[in-house]
């Protein structure tokens, strides 16, 4: 596999700081804390028509379709070429992608679209405020990490169309279904579909993140500049929890054992270790979890 000059990379980013770098051009910016990240990951046949091309640590999916493909979510800036790669080595043209999906606008999941748009020619498409952010290259102004530098900003993308909670992407015979999970970022979004082999079809979930991740001082709980933001969290987490979901991809493979999965899925097909009916609800269940912690701890913070 064709590997980026990661040696180059971290020095480059010995020599630029956070606030320095410049954000379109990937290579001057720091290499993220989490090696896993930026861990080449051998391009995958998930199920029927959909395919694994991100790093070890970030996911990006590929479905493949009559009149082209659509790509699920860039990684960070620093990889895009990686995933062009993985695409080319399934035998897949860059030109055939014609809409790039993505779930939320933070630099891990958002940072390569601007290079795989432009390079493709496809559009991106995301909630209308992911949209903005996408357009932007930078995160929304009530993102819960909007003051974390390497998270906030990415560069930015030429095509963006948005799209509605429960509106449909089609492209040949793919029905993409975006459903809006809003918390870890506001414009969050969950992509849904199916993959069939032979008559056998099977309920496909990209699920974003629902970590209640944030800046330092952020509170999911109502404060001076917004309400309460921990029902509407909730509801997503559940509307994750509850949805047809036969395979689940999770952004970081990590947070819901789409790694491990994935790792089964190298040594054998049948059965497909992918398949797992329990692995939404276990994922929501988590993240539930987390975000009463999360509470309790804006709680405390409070009460000191
Ligand atoms: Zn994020």
């Amino acid at each position: 596999m064709k590997r980026l000059p990661l040696p180059l990379i971290a020095l480059l980013s010995t020599v630029c700081t956070d606030a320095a770098f410049a954000a379109d051009d990937p290579l001057t910016r720091p290499v993220p804390a989490d090696k896993l990240w930026t861990t080449p990951h051998e391009p995958q046949h998930i199920y029927g028509d959909t395919y694994y091309v991100g790093s070890a640590g970030l996911s990006s999916v590929l479905i493949r379709t009559d009149e082209g493909l659509i790509l699920i979510d860039g990684t960070l800036p620093q990889w895009a070429p990686q995933i062009e790669a993985n695409i080319a080595k399934l035998g897949f043209k860059l030109k055939d992608i014609k809409y790039v999906l993505n779930s939320h606008a933070h630099s891990d999941h958002a940072g390569g679209i601007a290079a795989i748009v432009r390079d493709s020619g496809a559009v991106a498409i995301a909630s209308p405020s992911g949209a903005k952010a996408l357009r932007d290259g930078h995160v929304v102004a009530d993102d819960p990490q909007a003051s974390d530098t390497e998270m906030a900003s990415f560069p930015a993308v030429a095509r963006v169309r948005e799209i509605a909670d429960g509106e449909v992407v089609r492209l040949g015979k793919a029905a993409v279904t975006a459903h809006f999970t809003p918390g870890h970022t506001p414009g969050s979004t969950t992509w849904t579909w199916t993959s069939c082999e032979g008559a056998k079809c099977l309920n496909i979930v990209y699920s974003d993140s629902i970590s209640a991740f944030a800046s330092d001082g952020f509170r999911f709980q109502a404060d001076a500049t917004h309400g309460d933001l921990t029902a509407l969290f909730r509801k997503s987490i559940q509307t994750v929890a509850n949805l047809p979901c036969d395979i689940l991809i999770s952004t970081h493979p990590d947070a819901s054992g789409t790694d491990e999965r994935l790792a089964k899925l190298a040594k054998k097909r049948e059965p497909n270790p992918m398949i797992d009916a329990g692995a939404c609800r276990r994922f929501a269940a988590k993240y539930d979890k987390m975000l009463d912690e999360r509470i309790a701890k804006e709680n405390a913070a409070k009460a000191k």
